[in-house]
């Protein structure tokens, strides 16, 4: 048996006492030793505890910024989507030009990008890592383009006289057209057999007006005789300006003919107007551009899309690929009745 006893500070207070059996005591030692044992585990753990908490806000802080520069790269990503779409389609703008200049193509390098560029990238590389790829590699596109630009700006300057009269603008106001028959081989709509179509075809609305597309001479205006030349004949009322040495068109199907034979056109001269004459369906331009790749040689025609620069047309490479497929197909040389000289 314990007696524990109270005794208070003031002693007129009485002394407070109780008993405790053995029993009663060995079992309060045992609960504060439970209790200890508690506390201090309490005070070995806490630290810890506090410290996941902490990683876990920070885990959640850096899931958060994650996802932020994920978006960033995305965004990036995007942006060098279209910087790149722009750098292609300038690149095409570019070899069209030199190509019509003629003088560029075979310099070698500048205008010869290589084809099919698109590099195969591996889907382990990070996201990151290519798009810096795809960043660098639009920085050397784009400067082999400014030096081409250049090149070509240098051209047009030292050859004035050649850019002028190379045909270079749409023969029909844009926004005027569409276009119904492209160049190349086609089913005709009148013999439903295959055969080479040496121009294009621009549906436009009767009597709108058909512009020279470069300085020229008129060289035939009027309609073949069927006698002379039947295949000339269904091109109806006809236009031919030469432009210089190099290069023809011809504009067939014409309404009205506002130029004689002989007569000096400036580009963007109004020389005709749509008609649906000849083997026509319904009113139309047949446009064609022919060019004479060596002194004396007959003039070949191209696609007449690619002398056309005021006017975006879709896939400007598959065009330019196209251009320089060789050799040309069978077409009808010029009637000895165009006078080129
Ligand atoms: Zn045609």
């Amino acid at each position: 048996m314990y007696e524990v006893q109270f005794h208070p500070a003031d002693i007129r207070k009485q002394v407070r006492y109780f008993f405790l059996s053995r029993r009663t005591a060995r079992w309060i030692a045992a609960a504060g030793a439970v209790v200890g044992v508690v506390l201090l585990a309490g005070l070995v753990l806490a630290p810890l505890g506090v410290q996941s908490l902490f990683l876990s806000s920070e885990l959640h802080i850096l899931r958060h910024r994650n996802a932020l520069l994920r978006e960033v790269l995305a965004e990036r990503e995007r942006e060098l989507e279209a910087v790149q779409k722009r750098v292609e389609s300038a690149r095409a703008r570019q070899q069209q030009m030199s190509l019509i200049l003629g003088a560029l193509q075979d310099s070698g390098g500048l205008g010869g990008f290589p084809d099919g560029q698109t590099t195969s990238i591996k889907v382990t590389v990070p996201e990151a890592v290519v798009a810096l790829r795809r960043a660098l590699r639009l920085d050397s596109e784009s400067k082999a383009l400014l030096a081409l630009a250049d090149e070509l700006a240098r051209f047009v300057r030292e050859h004035e006289e050649l850019t002028r009269i190379v045909p270079s603008i749409c023969p029909l106001p844009i926004g005027s057209f569409v276009l119904t028959s492209p160049f190349g081989d086609r089913i005709s709509p009148f013999t439903n057999t295959r055969d080479f179509h040496a121009g294009i075809d621009l549906a436009a609305r009767e009597g709108t007006e058909v512009l020279a597309p470069g300085d020229g001479r008129v060289v035939f205006a009027g309609r073949f005789p069927r006698r002379r030349n039947i295949r000339w004949w269904r091109y109806g009322n006809v236009v031919v300006l030469a432009h210089g040495d190099r290069y023809l068109t011809v504009f067939a199907h014409l309404k009205d003919i506002l130029v004689r034979r002989g007569r000096r056109v400036r580009r963007g001269e109004v020389i005709g107007t749509v008609g649906n004459t000849g083997w026509s369906t319904s009113p139309h331009l047949h446009y064609e551009v022919r060019v004479r790749e060596r002194p004396g040689a007959e003039p070949e025609p191209v696609d007449p899309r690619i002398y056309i620069l005021n006017y975006q047309w879709k896939a400007p490479e598959v065009l330019l690929a196209a251009s320089r497929r060789a050799p040309g197909p069978a077409f009808d040389p010029l009637p000895s009745l165009v006078r080129v000289r």
